[in-house]
């Protein structure tokens, strides 16, 4: 049996409120959408968890054998300050600041989010689209939304008329939100004329004489509004209908709520079937967010620069760290949090390197052991199985480092294992830590300064050999042991390093 079919995977859909078994549209492959960073500034610590949380949720089903669609937006237009309809929009603000063109902003801080995903072992979407990319597909779905009455233009804005589309649709789906409650809470707008009703939503918005990011349309210089570009670049992709979306709590309302109208208005169908919301990363309880001053950078927990930081923590013990907690629960920050996640990490890699090394004895034993081994391989898939449960993965696969450790010091014999029970715990933690979780050693071995470094002094040992300066030559040898670098000298001068 197939381990997709083996292991049906449950899933808490926001949409219903419910843990459901995941029934993809197509058999064997997920399509799946996450909305991205709005990519005029660093992205913070809190950012990272929510990439990660689906970053696990496409390795997993990859793992279990799904082809897996993953498309994630960078929002380079339209994402205007207070996540309202009013005020500048974040990348034009920001380009005037710093003098520089927009799209020199987008550049500069989407090579940085890639970067920093990078460093946590994020893996790439399968497609990512651009807000900017897509502009002509916002103004057809904006017309089409007009043509259907969904929507109506004032002052050169278009904007979507929620109570219209609420007569025959559910407004509040999502979030559970009430019209006429949000309509007595809404706050004034300053250009409030130009709405129908303070809950209407832009679609289109009308580019001032100053705005710099400006595309022609039906109803003049203008650009378009934050949802719309979600809902368009999703559909585009993974078409009408697909399986999962996904994103920040703090984006099913109104973002989400708006994606589900306007799609659903445009199209006549629900746009997806399972809606995932990450919870966030928290400090002192409280949202971790640039604008509430409480954010780090990944570059300064590295170092351990930030104030609230005893020292400098590298992006795996991180990545730990944020996988002891379930993506629905708030994880809040803590140096003695991290301390433990830096331990347990380096205990769970050690038992990695341990298994690597052990080969299943051969000839078939059955035995309790044997029993016990393939209980902790099967709660793996249980576990990640039953709403992507992290935290407790990494509790059974401690269990399995301990038997692990059991295994070093004699405590169990292979002997006594199952041949083939062996390796399907072997390739199941294996599996589970590296590809599942996306754990792997520190990135000491794989940062390439380091092993740029370490190359160069390589030739220089090379260089003193052939000068016959020994002395200089074993220096360099010694020196670079004792900071757990061993060089071995091969044939012909050849040299090749390790980490020890
Ligand atoms: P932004 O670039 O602000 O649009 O955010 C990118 C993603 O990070 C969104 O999915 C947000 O929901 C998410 N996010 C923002 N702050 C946090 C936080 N403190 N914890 C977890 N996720 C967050
Ligand atoms: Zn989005």
């Amino acid at each position: 049996m197939k381990q997709i079919d083996k292991h049906p995977v449950s899933i808490t859909n926001s949409l219903t409120g419910k843990k459901e078994i995941f029934k993809p549209i197509t058999p064997g492959f997920v399509s799946m959408y996450v909305c991205g960073p709005t990519v005029y500034n660093d992205v913070h610590l809190g950012n990272v968890r929510t990439f990660l949380t689906f970053d696990i949720v496409s390795r997993y089903f990859r793992f279990l054998g799904y082809k897996v669609r993953y498309v994630r937006n960078i929002t380079d237009v339209g994402h205007l300050e207070n996540d309202a309809d009013e005020g500048e929009d974040k990348i034009a603000k920001k380009a005037r600041l710093e003098q520089l063109e927009p799209m020199e902003i987008v550049k500069y801080y989407t090579e940085g989010f890639h970067e920093v995903m990078r460093q946590f072992n994020i893996l790439p979407p399968s497609i990512e689209p651009s807000a900017t990319g897509h502009i002509v597909e916002q103004i057809e779905i904006t017309k089409k939304l007009l043509e259907k009455g969904l929507a109506y233009e004032s002052n050169g804005s278009v904007y979507f008329n929620v109570r219209k589309y609420n007569e025959e649709n559910h407004y509040g789906i999502l979030s559970g939100r009430n019209i006429e409650e949000l309509m007595a809470s809404g706050r004034e707008l300053d250009n409030q004329d130009e709405k129908r009703e303070k809950i209407d939503f832009a679609l289109w918005k009308k580019a001032s004489p100053y705005h710099i990011m400006r595309w022609p349309s039906p109803w003049g210089d203008g650009f378009p509004g934050w949802h719309i570009e979600c809902t368009v670049m999703s559909t585009k992709y993974l078409g009408e209908t697909f399986d999962i979306h996904g994103g920040g709590m703090d984006l099913k309302f109104p973002h989400h709520e708006c994606e589900i109208a306007q799609a659903t208005g445009a199209t006549g169908k629900a746009p997806v079937n399972y809606w995932l919301h990450s919870n966030m990363l928290t400090v002192n309880g409280q949202k971790m967010s640039k604008s509430l001053g409480n954010s780090f950078l990944p570059r300064e927990l590295f170092a351990g620069t930030h104030k609230l930081l005893d020292k400098g923590y590298g992006p795996m013990a991180v990545r730990f760290f944020m996988l002891q907690s379930h993506y629905s629960s708030t994880l809040d920050f803590s140096n003695e949090a991290l301390q433990a996640a830096e331990k347990g990490f380096k205990k769970l890699i050690n038992a990695l390197g341990l298994l690597k090394r052990v080969e299943p004895a051969p000839g078939a034993k059955t035995s309790e052991i044997s029993s016990e081994f393939n209980r902790l391989t099967e709660e793996c898939y249980r576990n990640m199985s039953d709403d992507f449960n992290t935290a407790k993965t990494l509790a059974v696969l401690f269990e399995m480092a301990s038997r692990i450790n059991d295994l070093k010091s004699g405590n169990i014999k292979l002997a006594d294992l199952d041949g083939d029970t062996f390796a399907t715990f072997k390739s199941t933690f294996i599996g589970f830590v590296e590809n599942v979780l996306g754990l792997q050693e520190e990135s000491e071995q794989n940062d390439e300064t380091l092993k740029g470094t370490i190359e160069l002094l390589i030739e220089l040992r090379k260089k003193s050999r052939t000068d016959k300066n020994f002395a200089l030559s074993d220096k360099i040898r010694d020196d670079l042991k004792k900071l757990g670098i061993q060089v071995k000298d091969g044939k012909d001068g050849e040299m090749t390093y390790s980490f020890e």
